[in-house]
């Protein structure tokens, strides 16, 4: 006799402040309005609607976005 074990979905997003230069283009490509604008820097506001895409990694120019699914 067993049971189902499901884990939720642990999604990391980590934006360097050091490399994002404000473009946001991450916040124009995410479909699901995860990510905002706040002093010229990208920021994550809405991380539970993260579908973990990618398209922000993979559009930002200078790789100052990265989304990690552990
Ligand atoms: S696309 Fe990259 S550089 Fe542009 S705002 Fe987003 S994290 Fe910053
Ligand atoms: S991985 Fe996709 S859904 Fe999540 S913040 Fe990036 S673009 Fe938006």
């Amino acid at each position: 006799m067993g049971s189902d074990v499901i884990s939720e979905e642990k999604i990391v997003i980590r934006i360097n402040p050091s490399w994002c230069k404000g473009c946001a283009i991450c916040v124009e490509f995410c479909p699901q309005d995860v990510l905002v604008m706040e002093s010229g820097i990208a920021k994550v506001a809405n991380l539970a609607a993260c579908t973990a895409c990618g398209l922000c990694e993979l559009r930002c120019p200078d790789f100052a976005i990265t989304v990690e699914k552990r």
